[in-house]
């Protein structure tokens, strides 16, 4: 005879199994470098997927020093996706380190690369602009390499890949609409900005903007006297109409060259990292909208 505790412990045993068996056993542990990417592969990976970003929040990817906890979350990840273009000096050390099976992605693998191998701030970042996602047309081409090593890695989730990947390519192509139609409202003589590095290359070529930045393209160079000056006289000669903070920056740099070009603070743009997911920028799409609404905010009349 059952007592009454067994029974409901077979029918609780029994929910249990129920449910492992309607939904999918386990999910595909993927780990992204970074916030922008661990987004993209949400949006293609939907709920058959489990992603971690390795820097957090509003962190730095250029300058980040990975923990044991990062090793052992690679170390468990049966797909790495990682932006390439040299932006993550650290992450093959790391996966070498942690001795991972788990296949890799470049997500930026096939962009039109901004490279200038005459510029000395290129040549110090491996002759690449690693932005490339600041461009929705290459953040089209980052979903696409995240879906095939998303099929790659898990060939019986094909057809649910196929379908978000199409459904947020539709979204991103709405997107980049948006992003002209924001630009074409900013008078053409008002389209220069300064931020604290460069990381709006790909944003200013593809939409019509000029830029410039003291730090160059990673946030891990020093600035010398001589970088705030040139930026100052070229912010006051061609009349700059404002410096943008970034919410991966130090915004002290960005308040000394307002102070001393009268040019405003146009407000904080995100540049290399998401905010927290309720934050203005919790998602790509929502980033993007978040800049191009700073951006008209503050240059457009
Ligand atoms: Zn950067």
């Amino acid at each position: 005879m059952f007592t009454r505790r067994r029974l409901l412990a077979l029918g609780a045993a029994l929910v249990l199994s129920a449910r492992v068996a309607e939904g999918q056993t386990e999910k595909i542990p993927v780990v992204a470098t970074f916030t922008i990417l661990a987004d993209l592969v949400r949006q293609v990976g939907g709920s058959r997927v489990e992603v971690s970003a390795l820097v957090g929040p509003n962190g730095d990817v250029h300058a980040y020093d990975p923990s044991p906890a990062d090793s052992r979350r690679i170390a468990g990840a049966k797909l790495i996706v990682e932006n390439g273009l040299h932006l993550e000096g650290w992450i093959s050390r790391l996966a070498k380190a942690s001795a991972t099976k788990a296949q890799i992605v470049i997500a930026g693998k096939g962009v039109t690369l901004r490279t200038d191998k005459s510029n000395k701030e290129f040549a110090e970042h491996g002759g690449t602009d690693p932005h490339a996602w600041q461009n929705v047309a290459n953040a089209k081409i980052y979903v696409a390499n995240i879906r095939d090593g998303l099929v790659a890695a898990d060939p019986a989730g094909k057809a649910d890949y196929e379908a978000n990947a199409q459904a947020y390519l539709a979204r991103l192509d709405a997107l980049d609409a948006e992003v002209r139609a924001a630009i074409a409202k900013i008078p053409a003589e008002r389209r220069r900005i300064v931020t604290t590095h460069d990381a709006f290359g790909y944003f200013g070529q593809a939409y019509g903007l000029t830029l410039a930045a003291p730090e160059g393209l990673s946030t891990e160079a020093q600035v010398s006297a001589k970088d705030v000056a040139r930026i100052i006289q070229q912010v006051r000669k061609d009349k700059f109409p404002a410096v943008f903070l970034e919410n991966v920056s130090d915004p002290r740099l960005m308040d000394q060259i307002a102070r001393e070009t009268g040019a405003k603070i146009g407000g904080t743009l995100y540049s290399d990292s998401l905010s927290a997911p309720d934050g203005p920028a919790g998602t790509y799409i929502d980033m993007v909208r978040h800049n191009i609404s700073e951006l008209t905010k503050a240059l457009a009349p």
